[in-house]
């Protein structure tokens, strides 16, 4: 068991139980040199406060891997500060619009920064009414038939533009696949069940320090606990009620799902986002059924909160 101390940094709706000593709460920035922000932390509905799904890893002061990047998110990445020369890895948990539907602006915008290097982008196999990776970005970028062929030059590096180095993710791994290992840092993902979507959860390892994006995911897949096992902070999507209908409950975890999610994996910081209007109506019964079961941390996000770990062990 991994035992020092992490640091919490978050602005907006901060719940916090079980925090060790030396946690502490400082202004939303994202200055520890380890953190994740949380760029968009609602659902596919237009909402005053909370933009589609996206979170940005951040390594000593340079945000360095991109998880999703739905309707919305695009605008807080510029917020954020990111630059698109430092990105290493965009990583599409699934190709709902809430979820990838802001990748053409991102790279329009990356058109005007100073990057010269190929740009790795990771995204699941497709199947039934949804394309693979390859097919959602021909769709998007193809010359001539691409929504957006003019920006073809991302798909083979002409133009001036850098290339898109695709990763097309299995969906049905039941294994951690590895996505991208650098000196330091390792991303890997495993397949989740989202209803009939194809869809990957990701983790990036951090030395010791593991963080863990659930994605959109229903809660009936036992290999994600030990995929989310002993993480530091489980970014977890929660987009229903516990009294969720039959096709909502197919598509999304229940609290108490992810509440004994947490638990199983012993998870020290359970981080709720993708919140529905649905889910925030009942989220004092939902934060309640949690904590019935799960003894770690746990907060609800906000758009732009930064959740800071301080990282061992390297
Ligand atoms: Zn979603």
């Amino acid at each position: 068991m991994r035992t020092s101390k992490r640091w919490q940094l978050a602005t907006g709706l901060l719940i916090l139980a079980g925090l060790g000593a030396g946690s502490s709460i400082a202004a939303n920035t994202c200055e520890a040199p380890v953190a994740v922000q949380v760029l968009g932390s609602g659902g596919p509905e237009a909402q005053q406060e909370r933009t589609s799904a996206g979170y940005l890893l951040w390594l000593e002061g340079k945000a360095r891997v991109l998880v999703d990047l739905g309707g919305g998110s695009f605008a807080r990445y510029g917020a954020s500060g990111a630059r698109f020369a430092d990105l290493e890895l965009i990583a599409l948990t699934h190709l709902h619009p809430d979820h990838a539907t802001d990748l053409p602006a991102l790279l329009k915008s990356g058109y005007f920064s100073q990057r010269s290097r190929a740009l790795p982008i990771a995204g699941p196999t497709g199947g039934g009414d949804y394309p693979d990776l390859e097919g959602y970005l021909q769709g998007l970028f193809a010359a001539q038939t691409g929504a957006f062929g003019y920006l073809s030059g991302y798909l083979d590096g002409s133009d001036g533009l850098v290339r898109l180095q695709r990763r097309t993710l299995e969906a049905d791994s039941r294994e951690p696949i590895p996505v991208l290992e650098t000196d330091d840092y390792q991303v890997s993902a495993i397949g989740v069940s989202h209803g009939p979507v194809p869809a990957l959860a990701y983790r990036i390892d951090v030395g010791e320090q593991r963080i863990v994006f659930s994605g959109d995911l229903n809660g009936d897949d036992p290999w994600f606990v030990d995929f989310a096992r002993d993480a530091d902070l489980l970014i977890m999507n929660h987009a229903v009620p516990e009294q969720a209908g039959q096709v909502a409950a197919r598509l999304h975890a229940l609290p108490s799902e992810i509440a004994e999610i947490a638990k199983a994996a012993e998870v020290k910081h359970l981080v709720l986002s993708h919140l529905m209007r649905r889910s925030e109506r009942a989220l004092d019964d939902s934060l309640a059924r949690i904590r019935a079961v799960y003894q770690g941390a746990l907060s609800v996000a906000s758009d732009l909160d930064c959740f800071g770990l301080e990282p061992r062990g390297r």
